[in-house]
This record gives structure tokens, sequence and C-alpha cells, in this order.
């Protein structure tokens, strides 16, 4: 047997081991996640359930709650008759699969097989380091600051012709650290912006002479890593609790740590450090939320930002301002409404699944958050269009999104990216359409 064929071996294998939880990873073995159908009624299902153990996984539950129970759990949960369908039978075999697959990527930024799988967080940063490399004119690598555990909050800065200096398009990846499709989407979307102005497409080259794109595809960098060594569920920052708080529990919420609305209504995040959407003891108390604040206000003090995106799954939403409250709506509301209802037509119509948006204000839309980052990006960040988009699924695998749904999820958001990012600088109910 040729030496090559052991060598190729063994860097497989290595990178297969890179791959695995550590041994004292958190074990979801026999674990299930559940959809319960509520009828819209879920307060009278949440009654029946109360009495379990379970952990939720989404907040729109007006048709169905989607719950996190232990094998110990099954029992009493099949014992309550209610009517449900099973996301996943068995969670650790869904996360093994997840992990198990490895792409025949080799280190080459427009080898699109990095999309065929999940990857490790220092493989994430070699990726835009290389992609930057292959735009050396047009682009530079930049740090949104650093993470409580130390890690560069990596990105890239693109821009077109005659130089920096436009007005801002900001992209967050990975806030959530379980939310693992939202970084490869981000990469794809830069993979995309970066080929098209090289090859000379007019259209991306329309964008990047437009605007400069500030590119962050994990501002969580040590709950991301987390989430790949110890605990798939991890959401929030590695952060330690405050003296008075129970010291198990680890970790702020850096989605509800922003300071805009911070404090102003108690239904949009939680003060309880076991929480995992605990808001932290003062408004941006995260190191991350700090350095990814700085980098908002330079952009606004310069050029200005137009567009600023904040990437989470899952549930398949187009949100802007407001989430702190239901019923607040911004003069923009209309503006914003009619070109998240365009994108959601165009990923619709663009993808074979006929994936489908639901756009809308977010606290409306969807609930209320607090310290969330599309509003303070818009209140505090002045940004003309501020949104939170959650990707895929549903529910079917919700955060556990299987390995071959990384490319078309990327792919259909690119064509979402390139139908908005034409329709910024527009006149909007100018009676011309198309906006
Ligand atoms: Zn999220």
């Amino acid at each position: 047997m040729k030496l090559s064929y052991w060598v190729s071996l063994l860097v497989s294998l290595a990178a297969s081991v890179a791959a695995l939880p550590k041994i004292d990873a958190v074990s979801y073995d026999r674990y299930k996640v559940l959809r319960i159908n509520t009828y819209g009624r879920p307060s009278i299902i949440k009654e029946k359930i109360a009495g379990l153990s379970y952990e939720q996984w989404n907040h729109d539950v007006y048709r169905h709650i989607d719950i996190l129970i232990s094998p110990d759990e099954v029992a009493p949960f099949e014992a309550l008759k209610l009517d449900y369908q099973v996301m996943h039978e068995n969670l650790g075999d869904s996360i093994i699969a997840e992990s198990s697959s490895r792409s025949a990527w080799r280190r080459q930024a427009q080898d699109l097989s990095w999309y065929d799988s999940y990857h490790d967080y220092e493989d994430h940063i070699q990726y835009f380091e290389d992609l930057q490399h292959s735009f050396p004119n047009n682009s530079e690598l930049i740090s949104s600051g650093t993470s409580y555990e130390g890690r560069d909050i990596y990105g890239v800065h693109l821009w077109g012709a005659s130089g920096p200096g436009k007005p801002a398009v900001l992209y967050h990846g990975n806030v959530h650290a379980r939310e693992w499709i939202t970084s490869p989407v981000v990469e794809y979307i830069t993979l995309q912006l970066v080929t098209g102005y090289t090859n000379g497409d007019n259209i991306t080259r329309s964008f990047l002479d437009k605007y400069d794109f500030y590119i962050v595809p994990i501002v969580n960098p040590d709950g991301f890593v987390y989430s790949q060594t110890t605990n798939r569920l991890w959401r929030k920052n590695r952060q330690p609790p405050p003296s008075s708080g129970n010291q198990s529990c680890i970790g702020r919420d850096i989605n509800r740590n922003w300071e805009f609305a911070w404090d102003a209504n108690p239904l949009g995040a939680s003060t309880n450090p076991c929480s995992q959407s605990y808001k932290g003891e003062a408004p941006s108390d995260t190191p991350e939320n700090r350095g990814l604040d700085k980098l908002v206000r330079q952009l606004r003090d310069g050029a200005g930002i137009k567009l600023y995106i904040d990437w989470h799954s899952y549930g398949q939403y187009i949100l802007s301002p407001f989430g702190y409250k239901e019923t607040l709506y911004a003069p923009e509301l209309g503006k914003w409404t009619k070109a998240a209802g365009i994108v959601s037509e165009t990923i619709r119509d663009s993808s074979d699944a006929r994936t489908t948006f639901t756009f809308g204000p977010s606290g409306a839309t969807l609930y209320p958050t607090t310290g969330a980052a599309p509003d303070h990006v818009y209140s505090i960040g002045g940004a003309e269009f501020s949104y939170t988009i959650e990707l895929r699924d549903t529910g079917k695998f919700g955060f556990v999104l299987p390995p071959e749904q990384i490319k078309p999820a990327a792919e259909e958001q690119w064509e979402g990216q390139k139908v908005l990012l034409s329709l910024l600088d527009e006149e909007f109910f100018d009676g011309e359409g198309p906006a």
C-alpha cells in the first residue's frame, strides 16, 4: 500500500477525531425532541406538560411547542396523550450523524464542498483568511473585538471600485452558538460577493461599488466552540455568572445584552443567570457585545449603516424592529415590510423546497425581545434597514439541521440578499415599483 494512502487516511482520521465531541461532552443519547400541536391554545398544553422536565426550543407557540425531553420523561410524556410529531427520535444519534459527515474540502476558498458539512472553529477562521487572500485588493481582515475567553471576533471587510468608505452592510452570524447553519450561510454570501466581483458579474459589482461589507460569521466564538466540543445545544457566551448568582450557571445571551431598550420589557429577556436568554447584569456587560457595538458605532460615525442583518435559526422569519414592544412600529416599517416580502417571495421561488419565510416587525410577529441587535443597530447605529433572519427549518430538525441542507439554505439566502441589496437605495412607494 502506498505511503500517500496512509498519509491521507491519517489526515482524514485526524479530521474526524477533531469533529467528535470530547469525552466529557453532554450526551443527548435517547433524548427526544417533540413538536406538540397546540391548536392556538398553547396555555392549555403548557399546563398539561408543567409536571415534566423539558427544554423548550421555540417561542412561537401559537401552533406548536417544540420540546426536548430526557429518556426518563418519555413515559410520563406519552401518558399525557397529546397530539405531537417526533422531530428527533434520538437527538444523540442526530448529533452524531450531523458531525460524522466530512466533506472533501481541502483548504480552497472556492471549493463548494465546504458547504457539504459542518466544520471546526479553526477551519472557519482559515476559510475566511483564504477567502480574503483570494481578493487581496478589495478586502481586509477585521476584528470586532475579543470574546470572554480571549478569541478574536474575526471578520472581513469588502469593497469595490474607488476603494473603501461607502455606507456599510453589516452581517453577524452565530451569535447563538447552537445555530450552526448561520455561519456557513454568511460565508456563502461572502464567497458569492468575492467570486461575483472577481468574475465581473455586473450585479455583484454594483453591490460592492455602492456598499462596504463588514461580515462577521461567528460573533460568539466561545459558545460556538463549546457547542462543538461539549454541549451541542449551547446558546449563550461562556461568561461566569455574577457572584450573587448560582455559580453553576454560565453564560449571557449576547443578543439580549445590547444597550438600546435593554430593560424595556420584562417579557423580552431573563434576569435569571440560569436562563438561556439571560440578559446580563447591565447593558453591554459581555465583552462580545462591547466589541460588536464598537464597530457598529464606528460604522455609524463613518459613512453610516445601510443594512444590518443578524443571522439566526430556526423558524424561517425575516424580522425588523421593534422587538422590544409588540405594539411599537417604526416610521420605516412599511419600507422594511415591503422589502422583506420581496425577499421572502424571491427565496420561495428560487428554492426547490419552496422555503417560506414569514416576515414583519419582530415583537408582533414572533415574540418580544429586549437588548436584541436589530433594535439597537437601527436606533443607536442608525441602520436604514435592520433585520433578524431566522434560517431553516420550520421545526423538522430545528437547531440540528442535517448537513445536506447547508448548501440549499445558503443558496436561497444569496438569492434573497441579491434582491434586498438591489432595493436598498430604491425610492419606496413612489408608484413606480418594484418597491
Ligand atoms: Zn438565535
